[in-house]
C-alpha cells in the first residue's frame, strides 16, 4: 500500500515512512491510504462473526503488506489487544460499543498500542532507541505512555503542567515504570508544549537523540480504530438478524468526536465492506462540524471548555482527512450532525440513567443523546419544514440519505462509549446522584507510588535532564 497527502496527491510514501513521519513535513498534510480495500465477500458473511483479532489482522494486512510479514502482525495485534471491544444492547433499537476495556480506559488505547508496536516494529533494526517526547494537558499523555509502556527499543518522555491536571489524571501519568517517565512542569501545558517544541528543533539534542512525537493524526492511530467498527457492525447485524424476518436493518454509529479521527475510522470500516449504513457526529459546544454541515462553511475556531473535555477541538484536524475523502454533499448524505452544550451533557446522563439504566461517561452521553433525539423525530421535525435552529443544542437540519430507515423503524443504533464514567466522577455523579462504579485498572493504578520528576519550566535544565538521564 502507498500512502499520499491530504495537501498534495502526487505524494505516494511507503508505510513506514508515514508512521515514523508521522505527518508530511513538506506540505504540512496528512497521510491517507491510496485505497481501501474490501475484505472478502465470503469473510463479511460468515457466522458466526470472525474474532476481534481475525477482523484486525484482515483489516491491517492490506495496508501493511510487503513491509511486515504475517507473523509479526499477527504478534503485534495480540500483544496490542490483551482487552477486546464489548456490545452491551441498550434497548430494541439501541447498542452500546464499549471501548473503555484497556488499560486507561478510554477508546485511544486501541489506535496508541497498535501504532506503538508498529513503532517498535520499525526501530528493530536500529541500534539507537527511539525516544517520545509527549506534552499533555491530561488525557492523551496517559494513552501514550501506557501503549508504550515496556515497548523494547522506545523511550518516553511525558511533561505535564503540575497542579493543572486532575488527581486521577495525575495517578495516570505520573506511575509508570521502566522505559516511561512524567515530568511535572512548573508551569502550564503550553510551557510544556514549548519545551518539547524547542527539543525538536534543538539541533544538538537531536544528534544524540532519534526524536519522534506520537501524534493522534499518525495513520497508524487512525487504521487500527476501523477495527471495532467493522467487529460492531457484523456483530449488531449478526444478533439482529436472528428471529426477524424484515430486511437487515441501516446499522448508523453515532460517535462522540472532537478531532474526528474516530469518525473518519468509521468511515474507513465502511469502505472496507463493514456493513455501517451512516454515522452521526455528534460533539460538544465545540460545534465547528456540525456547523459546516448545517451552513456548508468550515469555520474552525478557538476551542471552549467543556465536561467532555477530550473533545474539546475547535480545529479538527482530521476534517482534512474527511474533506480529502468526500465532498460536503457525499458528507451530508451520509452523516447526521448534532452538538450540545455542558447542560445538555448532564440531563443526557441523567436521563440515559432514567429510561435505559445504562450510565454513559460525559463524552459517550452525547452520543447516546444525538441518537435518542433522532430517534422520536429530530429529523421528522425538520422535513416538515420546521427546521431547527442549528445555534441551539440539537440535531442539525440536514437530512442525511438514510432517513427514511429511522422513519420505518428499521434502524439500530451503535453508540461508541470512548471512555469509562468512572473517569469522571463528579460530572457523572452529580448527573445520576451517586458515584459511578471505578474499573478495576483505574483501582490499581491509585495504589501505585507517584513517580514523576519535578522539572523548572526551564529548558537548559530540561535538557540536561534528558541528556543525563540517556546516557547510552
Ligand atoms: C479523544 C477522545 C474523543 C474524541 O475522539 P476524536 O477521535 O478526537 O474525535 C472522545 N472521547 C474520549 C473519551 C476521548 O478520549
Amino acid at each position: 500500500m502507498k500512502y499520499t497527502d491530504t495537501r498534495d496527491r502526487q505524494v505516494s510514501v511507503s508505510f513506514k515512512d508515514a508512521v515514523m513521519g508521522g505527518m508530511n513535513a513538506q506540505t504540512g498534510g496528512l497521510y491517507v491510504p491510496c485505497s481501501f480495500p474490501a475484505l472478502d465477500a465470503a469473510f463479511l458473511k460468515k457466522t458466526p462473526t470472525p474474532s476481534f483479532h481475525s477482523i484486525a489482522y484482515a483489516m491491517a494486512q492490506p495496508y501493511l503488506d510487503g513491509e511486515i510479514p504475517a507473523v509479526d502482525l499477527h504478534e503485534i495485534i495480540q500483544d496490542a489487544y490483551p482487552f477486546v471491544p464489548k456490545i452491551q444492547p441498550l434497548d430494541r433499537t439501541s447498542a452500546v460499543l464499549e471501548l473503555f476495556h484497556g488499560p486507561t480506559c478510554a477508546f485511544k488505547d486501541f489506535g496508541a498500542r497498535f501504532m506503538a508496536r508498529v513503532m517498535a516494529y520499525f526501530n528493530r533494526t536500529e541500534e539507537q532507541p527511539l525516544h517520545i517526547l509527549v506534552a499533555t494537558s491530561g488525557d492523551t499523555g496517559s494513552a501514550v505512555g501506557s501503549a508504550f509502556h515496556h515497548v523494547p527499543g522506545i523511550d518516553v518522555t511525558i511533561l505535564y503542567p503540575d497542579g493543572k491536571i486532575s488527581a486521577l489524571q495525575e495517578k495516570q501519568l505520573a506511575t509508570f515504570t521502566d522505559n516511561v517517565r512524567a515530568l511535572k512542569v512548573n508551569g502550564t501545558f503550553d510551557d510544556c508544549q514549548k519545551l518539547v517544541k524547542t527539543a525538536f528543533t534543538d539541533g544538538t539534542l537531536r544528534t544524540r537523540f532519534r526524536l519522534s512525537s506520537a501524534n493522534s493524526i499518525n495513520i497508524a492511530r487512525l487504521l487500527p480504530q476501523a477495527f471495532y467498527y467493522m467487529y460492531a457492525a457484523l456483530t449488531v447485524r449478526e444478533r439482529y438478524a436472528r428471529g426477524r424476518t424484515l430486511s437487515p436493518p441501516a446499522i448508523i454509529m453515532s460517535v462522540p468526536s472532537g478531532n474526528f479521527g474516530n469518525l473518519t475510522s468509521g468511515v474507513i470500516a465502511r469502505m472496507m465492506g463493514a456493513p455501517i449504513t451512516g454515522f452521526i457526529a455528534a460533539t460538544n459546544s465545540n460545534r465547528t462540524i456540525p456547523d459546516w454541515l448545517a451552513t456548508g462553511t468550515y469555520d474552525p475556531r478557538p476551542s471552549v471548555e467543556t465536561y467532555a473535555n477530550a473533545m474539546d477541538v475547535g480545529a479538527p484536524s482530521n476534517y482534512e482527512r474527511i474533506a480529502h475523502l468526500y465532498t460536503l454533499e457525499d458528507v451530508r448524505k451520509l452523516c447526521a450532525s448534532f452538538w450540545t452544550d455542558n447542560a445538555g451533557i448532564k440531563k443526557a446522563i441523567t436521563s440515559c440513567m432514567t429510561r435505559t439504566g445504562y450510565i454513559f461517561d460525559p463524552h459517550g452521553a452525547i452520543g447516546w443523546q444525538a441518537w435518542y433525539d433522532l430517534v422520536h423525530g429530530a429529523l421528522g421535525t425538520t422535513s416538515d419544514g420546521t427546521a431547527h435552529d442549528w445555534q441551539t443544542p440539537g440535531v442539525t437540519p440536514t437530512i442525511p440519505d438514510w432517513a427514511p430507515a429511522l422513519a420505518s423503524n428499521n434502524a439500530v443504533g451503535v453508540i461508541l462509549e470512548t471512555a469509562h464514567p468512572g473517569k469522571f466522577p463528579a460530572v457523572v455523579s452529580e448527573a445520576i446522584g451517586c458515584e459511578p462504579p471505578m474499573p478495576q485498572a483505574l483501582l490499581d493504578i491509585l495504589r501505585l507510588p507517584d513517580r514523576a520528576i519535578p522539572m523548572e519550566n526551564d529548558y537548559a535544565q530540561f535538557k540536561s535532564w534528558l541528556t543525563d538521564t540517556f546516557t547510552r
